[in-house]
């Protein structure tokens, strides 16, 4: 029986590993120049939790969930995102009051069961800022530009800011009727899932790929010319503060959140260079998802990059970090029985000064004990024979230059020394 990852789902050996690594930790960075704290969630969670914050007429909740039972019979799903678990843990340890900012970022693997395909993946990866506490439009901007200053500095190739306005619960309603008669009106022309979202989530239906779809939501009336007056003011305040920081965008009608507590600005970075997966990262305001998973009332503004999508990005810009293979200084291989103890001694002591050491243990010839050390990447061989061991001595060779010498191996300071100074001719 021969065992293979899970279909959808990929293995991330060396070097990727240590690239993927240098990416996250470079969103890190990114997230936390900004003012973003890590938090650290749960891969499972209540499977209701998702079906109430991201709704139950979307793909995800629809198809896409991970769903078990667990030993009590509670319905559980592997999270599809991180921003219901980073509310939820908001709500239930305090963070989210009125009256109070908290910057909050996470990363890590997502699960949706969706058809594999480049840049689309079962288990996935994403980092996510959130914003709680603050509905000022200059927080959109701010976390916005964020994102968008990374892309450029990484030359994120073809990448385009798309921005919409999602109004609020004052001018959602009337624009959803009109949005609704439209549809029905063009019923016959629009695929079985648009008619079905007609009457549960309307806005959603913009969002259809389905070609023949097309012709009808392009025409379909655009939710901006409808807004109330304070979100038109949010929604121009925020382009204001993208053109006052020169980082361009484009209105783009069909980009839409289908549930009532995303409110005010959506956003989403794409880039033609990933061919149908062509999103990158996403976001936007949801005002109203605190007070609708159970905490008080207040407002938030959050995002999610795609790291796989943004890894092929930076592939393609030649922008990605180069993964360093972490440096083995020194192979220790002992030639005889007796000096494996010490071998033993000499490994631990090093380590504690901060030199990476690897033994070789299982070659017999001095030879394939070479070979091993040098297929490990190892600076240096070091040589314990009985000589060594009743002298308390190693014998070194730096494998670049051939020299050769034996030196005293405690206290390990001085060795840990002399590995480190240049051996040169
Ligand atoms: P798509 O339209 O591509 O399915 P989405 O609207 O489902 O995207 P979001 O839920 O907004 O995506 O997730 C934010 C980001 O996470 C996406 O822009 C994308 O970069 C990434 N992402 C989403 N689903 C996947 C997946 N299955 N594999 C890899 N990356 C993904
Ligand atoms: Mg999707």
């Amino acid at each position: 029986m021969k065992y293979q990852a899970p279909r959808g789902v990929k293995d991330l050996l060396p070097p990727d590993s240590e690239t993927f690594r240098r990416l996250e930790d470079e969103i890190r960075e990114v997230f936390g120049r900004s003012g973003f704290r890590e938090v650290r969630l749960p891969v499972f969670e209540s499977a209701d939790l998702f079906s109430r914050s991201i709704g139950e007429s979307t793909d995800i909740v629809e198809k896409e969930m991970y769903l078990f039972s667990g030993k009590g019979g509670e319905s559980l799903a592997l999270r599809p995102e991180g921003t219901a678990s980073l509310i939820r843990a908001a709500i239930e340890h305090h963070l989210a009051e009125p009256g109070r900012v908290e910057r909050l970022y996470y990363q890590g693997p997502m699960f949706r069961h969706e058809r594999p395909q480049a840049g689309r993946l079962r288990q996935f990866h994403q980092a996510g800022a959130e914003l709680l506490g603050s509905s000022d439009p200059d927080d959109d901007v701010d976390l916005i530009a964020t994102v968008s200053r990374h892309a450029q500095a990484m030359n994120v190739p073809a990448s385009r800011l798309l921005i919409n306005s999602m109004g609020c619960p004052n001018c959602r309603p009337a624009y959803r009727e009109i949005l609704v008669n439209y549809l029905v009106k063009n019923r016959d022309l629009l695929c079985e899932t648009c008619q079905r979202r007609t009457e549960t989530n309307p806005l959603r239906v913009l969002d259809c790929k389905v070609p023949s779809c097309q012709p009808v939501l392009e025409a379909a009336p655009h939710l901006v010319e409808f807004l109330c007056p304070a979100s038109r003011n949010h929604f121009e305040q925020v382009c204001r503060g993208l053109e006052g920081e020169s980082l361009s965008f484009t209105v783009t009608h069909r980009l839409v959140r289908g549930l009532d507590y995303y409110t005010e600005t959506a956003f989403e970075w794409v880039s033609d260079a990933l061919g149908a997966q062509s999103t990158w990262a996403a976001g936007g305001r949801y005002n109203g998802l605190v007070r609708h998973l159970g905490g008080a009332d207040v407002p938030g503004v959050g995002l999610a990059i795609g790291l796989e999508r943004l890894l092929l990005l930076r592939e393609l810009a030649g922008t990605l970090p180069q993964a360093t293979r972490p440096a083995v200084h020194l192979a220790i291989h002992p030639l005889e029985e007796t000096a494996r103890p010490y071998a033993h001694r000499i490994l631990a002591a090093l380590r504690n000064q901060g030199i990476s050491a690897v033994g070789i243990f299982g070659q017999a010839r001095i030879k394939k004990a070479f070979l091993q050390a040098e297929r490990e990447g190892a600076l240096f061989i070091g040589l314990l024979g009985g000589d060594e061991l009743s002298a308390g001595t190693i014998t070194l060779k730096h494998l670049g230059s051939g020299i050769q010498k034996t030196l005293p191996a405690f206290p390990p300071e001085e060795l840990a020394e002399a590995l480190r100074a240049p051996w040169t001719p």
